[in-house]
């Protein structure tokens, strides 16, 4: 049903800041941007809608990096650096990091405490001499002409405020500074499906020595309680301990709308709806944990993140569109900026399915190309100072699923800051940046460009 619209009042916007660099989001690929852009030098901008970093990491209650290591025929191996690696050691120093575990038996994740998380991402982003403002909402662009943006216009508690930039770098993961300037984007795979949302939360009170290994076990546990008609969201559950091993999380729920459809993420009522849904899904799967999984009856919920955990929704159209074919080939590419190793991991109706290169008889990595994050407006032509990096950066609805976890979006933000400052050392234009000189810089920057296998 089309809403009916009134017309505000025409406004005078007051200029909140002029910078060489603003970077919307502060998830992983806004954190790395920002500190990439900073280090060589920009003034930054980071524009958060919450008062803190992480982005789903943090405020979706993910608690735990994926894509930081490939499996490189047969050894896993972390594949991720540059930023990562300072962000990494910040955490650790904080207390907040558990050791890699191995996943699937075929490649590896490392957990962390949310509040770390949130601490050592401000020590980051201050130590570099990025300005961040919280609690900011991007709500729309001004144009210079219909291939530049001037500024990002954000909602605050100060009131509304022009952001002045002269490159911008959407790391909002929903791609909505992209959406405001026009450019081209899609949602879902060739039937318009999404990869559904998880209500993360996380356990206290679990006996670690009765749990054992109850990644294992709880999966089996839900099959036979199947079998009698207790119904779970989802199969896959993930029910593992954090660094302090009272401390559990549980990633199960699946959230949906009434026709079956994944929740959007940019639609603020199928939102609403989802929050509240996810919620109860998180209370019916404790009281199955505490009555049936062995080391959880004395277990409670002691945190349901702040919102939702979105995985998927507007990908940004940009010069090329990473695939599953990419993935599982593990695809090489002249203007690569690091590299993906984790497999696809598809969050579909009922369960998650996986899809992985050949292990171990390749590398185990796909390069990701510096074309994913140049993005295209409708008539296919590029928006000169607009770079995207992240989970809503280029790339089919397959392989976001790849690369959409956090070491992917570490590699492409830590890209995008780069090579913001190489366009403005330039012509001003993201897409004529020389590439051997964005690659040697990120080199330079401690990254792995995935060019010796
Ligand atoms: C339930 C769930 C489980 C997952 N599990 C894992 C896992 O185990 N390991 C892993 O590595 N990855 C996992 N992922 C994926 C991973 O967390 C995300 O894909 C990753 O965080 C994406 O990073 P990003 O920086 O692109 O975007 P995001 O992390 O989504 O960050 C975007 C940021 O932009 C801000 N923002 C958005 N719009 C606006 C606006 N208009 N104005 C101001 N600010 C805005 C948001 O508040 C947020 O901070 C999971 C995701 C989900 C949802």
């Amino acid at each position: 049903m089309a809403l009916p619209f009134l017309t505000e009042p025409a406004r005078r916007t007051e200029i909140g800041g002029e910078y060489d660099v603003v970077v919307l989001g502060g998830g992983p690929a806004g954190i790395a941007a920002a500190a990439a852009a900073a280090a060589l030098g920009r003034t930054v901008l980071m524009v958060e809608r919450y008062g803190f970093l992480g982005g789903m990491g943090t405020a979706a209650g993910v608690t735990n990096f994926c894509g930081l290591h490939a499996n490189v025929f047969g050894a896993i191996k972390q594949v991720v650096h540059g930023v990562a690696d300072d962000l990494l050691a910040r955490i650790d120093r904080l207390g907040g990091l558990n050791a890699p575990h191995l996943v699937l038996g075929k490649i590896m994740a490392q957990a962390y405490d949310t509040a770390a998380f949130k601490c050592a991402a401000d020590d980051l982003l201050v130590s570099r001499g990025v300005d961040v403002l919280f609690h900011a909402l991007a709500a729309g662009v001004t144009m210079d002409n219909e291939r530049r943006i001037e500024a990002l216009l954000v909602e605050t508690k100060s009131g509304r405020l022009a952001m002045v930039g002269r490159v911008f770098i959407d790391c909002s993961g929903d791609g909505d500074l992209a959406a405001f300037a026009g450019a081209a984007f899609e949602k879902g795979g060739a039937d318009g499906a999404m990869l559904y949302p998880t209500m993360m939360f996380r356990l206290n009170g679990v006996d670690a020595e009765k749990a054992g290994e109850a990644w294992r076990t709880i999966p089996a546990l839900m099959d036979e309680a199947a079998k009698r008609g207790v119904r779970f969201p989802r199969k896959g559950a993930i029910v593992r301990p954090q660094k302090h091993s009272i401390e559990w999380r549980v990633n199960v729920t699946q959230v949906k709308n009434a026709d079956g459809r994944a929740v959007d993420g940019t639609d603020a009522r199928e939102l609403s709806a989802g929050e509240i849904d996810g919620r109860k899904q998180a209370i019916d799967f404790v009281d199955f944990l505490k009555r049936e999984a062995p080391g959880f009856a004395g277990a409670y919920v002691v945190d349901i993140p702040p919102q939702l955990g979105v995985r998927e929704t507007r990908r940004v159209t940009g010069r090329y569109q990473l695939s599953a074919e990419d993935v599982l080939t593990c695809a090489s590419f002249d203007d690569t900026i690091g590299v993906n190793g984790w497999p696809i991991e598809a969050h579909v109706a009922g369960d998650v399915a996986w899809r992985w290169p050949d292990i171990p008889g390749s590398r185990g990595f796909n390069h990701l190309p510096y074309r994913m994050l140049t993005p295209q407006s409708l008539d296919k032509k590029p928006i000169e100072n607009l770079l995207v990096a992240g989970r809503c950066a280029s790339m089919t609805h397959e392989g976001q699923s790849a690369a959409r976890v956090s070491g992917g979006c570490f590699v492409m933000g830590e890209a995008a800051g780069a090579a913001a400052h190489l366009s403005l050392a330039g012509n001003g234009t993201v897409a004529d940046i020389a590439i051997d000189t964005l690659q040697e810089t990120l080199e330079h920057g401690g990254a792995y460009l995935g060019r010796d296998v």
